[in-house]
């Protein structure tokens, strides 16, 4: 089996990928918080995990992957709260919008979507692990955790820990980088109506951080093999995740490689609902936008470097996926030709795999411009055969079947033959209808009603008669 080779943030070094079982490829991804729609920054970091996972498919191992749904957490509390709602009645539209936004970009469905409200007695029993290790304080109520005594604070964020101020803590879910501090487990209840639970360590709601160490326990008993996540959660997010799983339970592996993708940018400046320069995807197919060329813009910039939306650039990627579905129509058109070869000399593969040079360009670091750049050289190559007539049948079928297996990483391309039918076949096929029905021989006219419907023939019974028109 040819290398995969992850930049892995702990080490800050490319390297190569050896998964603990390779039938069974554990990674975990931080997923959305259910309180509105995702915008495209929140839907570039879903798609980098979809290519994570077509480019491991590609290289021969079977994932089994888990991208959790935050459930439960200030921004929760605060909108279910004004709206008065429950957690799950408030929080259940937002998860059918956000399966839908994976749904129409593509994204192939995960064999795990945990909710954090799930999990609840894997964080309560992870706390009473931290307790026993002594990492944990309680202040009015709410517990804790005390950074400065586990030893390997910082190991991925590089985080500098010695200008910290002991014992000032965070209750909030999100931080600011640069300020280290001790960051709460579980919270005491504050307010009238707030969501908490009665646990063996009291009553209260988790810390967003414990929900991701809980889950992972929950999916997999233990750790995994990739974790992955935007790179806004690497502190203070991740870094606690590491203190939580790892000071818990020191004897097991929590997370062997780190993977962040970088963010989606809007005049410079990263998309946040906070800022209120987000686009959803709904926006903007109202506007007329195709999502599969969404799809496209999203995968084609390296998932570690940032990437600035325009209208523009979305334009360049519709021109960009036309130009590969126009090379892809032309073999198709050219196709009948070679359809002998289905069933004599050559049979189409239906599930051809990648040449070894585009799994190359996948296997370091997910290098997908190498792999567009493999694309686009096999698209010129191709009108070029094309233009000059010189392309034997096997030549087609071959070239269709490398689409086929570039498809299965990119996701955004057609393999449809459209076939253009004259008016005078549609007229025939009708008349021949007709006929049927004339001659009671009802099957045959069924037949002919499908193979019209198949070609999106509408039949009218007017007063002048039967009519047909085009869908
Ligand atoms: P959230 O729903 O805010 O918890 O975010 C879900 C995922 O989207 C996380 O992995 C974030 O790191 C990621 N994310 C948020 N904003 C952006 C952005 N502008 N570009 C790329 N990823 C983002
Ligand atoms: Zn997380």
């Amino acid at each position: 089996m040819k290398e995969i080779r992850f930049h892995n943030s702990l080490s800050g070094n490319k390297e190569v990928f050896r998964p603990e079982f390779p039938d069974r490829v554990r990674v975990y991804s931080c997923g959305p918080t259910v309180y509105n729609f995702a915008h495209l920054g929140n839907l570039r970091a879903f798609l980098f995990v979809d290519l994570l996972r077509r480019t491991l498919v590609a290289f021969g191992y079977k994932p089994d992957m888990t991208m959790n749904i935050t459930d439960i957490d200030d921004k929760i509390i605060r909108e279910s709260l004004a709206q008065g709602k429950g957690i799950r009645e408030f929080t259940e539209p937002w998860v059918k919008a956000f399966q839908e936004d994976l749904e129409s970009l593509n994204i192939q469905k995960l064999e795990h979507y945990p909710r954090a409200t799930d999990s609840i007695p894997s964080m309560v029993e992870i706390i009473k692990h931290l307790q026993n290790q002594g990492l944990v304080y309680e202040k009015d109520g709410s517990l804790y955790y005390s950074i400065s005594k586990f030893k390997n604070y910082g190991k991925l964020s590089k985080i500098d820990v010695s200008g910290m101020k002991t014992g000032t803590r965070y209750d909030t879910d999100e931080y600011e980088k640069d300020d280290v501090r001790d960051f709460v487990l579980w919270k005491f209840p504050k307010q009238d109506g707030e969501p908490s639970w009665e646990t063996e360590i009291g009553s209260g709601r988790p810390g967003w951080h414990l929900e991701c160490s809980a889950m992972v326990r929950d999916v997999y008993g233990s750790g995994v093999d990739i974790h992955t996540g935007g790179v806004d959660l690497t502190f203070p997010h991740h870094e606690n995740e590491i203190a939580q799983s790892e000071g818990a339970y020191p004897e097991e592996s929590f997370v062997k490689y780190w993977l962040h993708s970088e963010h989606l940018l809007v005049n410079g400046e990263k998309m946040a609902k906070s800022k209120g320069n987000f686009f959803t995807l709904r926006d903007l197919v109202k506007e007329g936008a195709e999502p599969r060329n969404i799809r496209f813009l999203l995968l084609s910039a390296h998932y570690r470097s940032k990437l600035n939306f325009t209208k523009e650039r979305l334009e360049e990627a519709s021109q960009s996926v036309s130009k590969i579905q126009n090379c892809i129509n032309r073999l198709l058109e050219d196709s009948p030709k070679a359809e002998p070869a289905f069933d004599q000399d050559y049979e189409m593969d239906s599930n051809p795999r990648l040449p070894n040079e585009f799994l190359g360009a996948l296997g370091d670091d997910l290098n997908i411009s190498k792999f567009l750049s493999l694309v686009f050289e096999l698209v010129k190559d191709s009108n070029h055969y094309l233009d000059k007539g010189k392309i034997s049948r096997e030549g087609i079928l071959h070239r269709l079947e490398r689409f086929i297996a570039i498809d299965s990483i990119l996701g955004v391309l057609s393999f449809e033959r459209k076939v253009e039918v004259l008016d005078s076949e549609i007229d025939e096929l009708v008349r021949q209808r007709q006929e049927a029905r004339k001659n009671k021989n009802f099957a045959e006219a069924d037949r002919l009603r499908d193979k019209l419907n198949e070609l999106g023939i509408i039949l009218e019974d007017t007063k002048e008669g039967l009519r047909w028109k085009r869908k």
